[in-house]
């Protein structure tokens, strides 16, 4: 599964994060996760969806797709001379699919900040300084390698500019996933290389009250971070919430004015971030959604459940969730002309609700 690797600098509240991630693991019942490992954190993806559908089915379960959160190793200054823990740090990095970097944005004079004064700014400054230096050396190897192999006839000469355009936008200081579409530059050339800054990049403000509360100051962090997604959130606050019933966590929320929980928006920004999209399907046993990349057809959806489905798929009938809905039963979907038949080159959008007929 495609993972998202949470990293920051020490004392950002990165274990506090993680710990109420894992705790929304463990507390969520009911579901067959794989085992429990101590670094991964296995979040479900919530979806409102799957208990209207699970209401008009009669689902006895519910099984929404899930979230993967890897827990790195903290940053220091020089990772990217191997100081410290800073080799571990970079390889767990590059094994990642999306990163997820924390920076604390909360005031506490019980918490020392490792560079003596909070600023979320030279946070982010800090690592993605030591992320560009460790791309700037692994291009330095690469590039004369290309540039050689290209010269005898052998190396791929769009591969070659697109690192060379990398290492000039790293030279300016700037990282590959926020420069590459300015630049011009297609990332997807560069996958071979396993660049850090290449990945997509969340980031976590762990803040307070007067943070949450605060609308120029994320404007401004998000602007800073921009095309990336900013999520604002009190970590403290989130791991105390994931301990509360959910109609006693809804009314904590409503107290301090925020519409969804952090860690449901982490969850829901990651899925999206990692390119991922759900489809769904119902009936009296359970309603459960089905994790696959976006772009993916009817047959490769499929393949999810069962390689049989894929290899002896015939057709898909599909309805919408919300024509589903509306129409209040699939019997009263199809009457109206709401059921497509889809064959093996549809290409899945979000909230199709899905049969497939197959051959075994
Ligand atoms: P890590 O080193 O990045 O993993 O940071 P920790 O999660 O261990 O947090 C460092 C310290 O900051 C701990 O004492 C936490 O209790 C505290 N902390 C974490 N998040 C928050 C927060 O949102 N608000 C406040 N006031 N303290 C926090």
């Amino acid at each position: 599964a495609l993972t998202i690797g949470i990293a920051g600098l020490p004392n950002v509240g990165k274990s506090t994060l993680f710990n109420a991630l894992t705790r929304a693991q463990v507390l969520a019942a009911n579901y067959p996760f794989a085992t429990i490992e101590p670094n991964v954190g296995v979040v479900p993806l919530p979806d409102p969806r799957l208990t209207t559908l699970a209401e008009v089915f009669g689902s006895e379960r519910i099984l929404p797709a899930t979230v993967s959160f890897v827990d790195i190793a903290g940053i220091v200054r020089g990772a990217s001379e191997g100081e410290g823990l800073g080799n571990k740090f970079l390889a767990n990095i590059r094994e990642a699919d999306a990163i997820c970097q924390v920076t604390r944005a909360f005031a506490d004079p019980d918490v020392v900040h490792v560079d003596g004064k909070v600023s979320p700014e030279d946070d982010i400054e800090t690592i993605n300084t030591e992320l560009v230096l460790a791309d700037l050396q692994t291009l330095e190897k690469t590039v004369p390698r290309l540039e050689k192999e290209v010269k005898i006839k052998k190396g791929d000469p769009a591969l070659l500019a697109a690192a060379q355009g990398a290492q000039a936008l790293l030279e300016e200081g700037t990282t590959l996933f926020s420069g590459a579409a300015k630049a011009g530059l297609d990332l997807d050339l560069l996958a071979s290389l396993q660049l850090m800054t290449a990945k997509p990049f969340i980031y976590v403000f762990n803040t307070d009250d007067a943070g949450l509360a605060d609308e120029s100051f994320q404007t401004r962090l998000r602007e800073l971070v921009a095309p990336a997604h900013a999520i604002f959130l009190d970590a403290k606050f989130e791991s105390e919430l994931v301990e509360l019933e959910p109609d006693e966590a809804a009314e904590m929320l409503a107290e301090t004015g925020q519409d969804e929980a952090g860690l449901d928006k982490l969850a829901r920004v990651g899925f999206e971030t990692l390119g991922l999209q759900t489809y769904l399907t119902a009936g009296p046993k359970e309603a459960r959604a089905w994790t696959i990349h976006k772009g993916w057809t009817a047959p490769q959806a499929a393949g999810v459940i069962h390689t049989d489905f894929e290899r002896g798929f015939i057709k898909a009938e599909v309805i919408s969730f919300d024509d589903l809905v509306e129409a209040g039963s699939v019997a009263a979907a199809r009457s109206a002309g709401k059921a497509r038949i889809e064959g093996k080159d549809y290409v899945m959008r979000d909230g199709d609700v899905v049969e497939f007929r197959f051959n075994v």
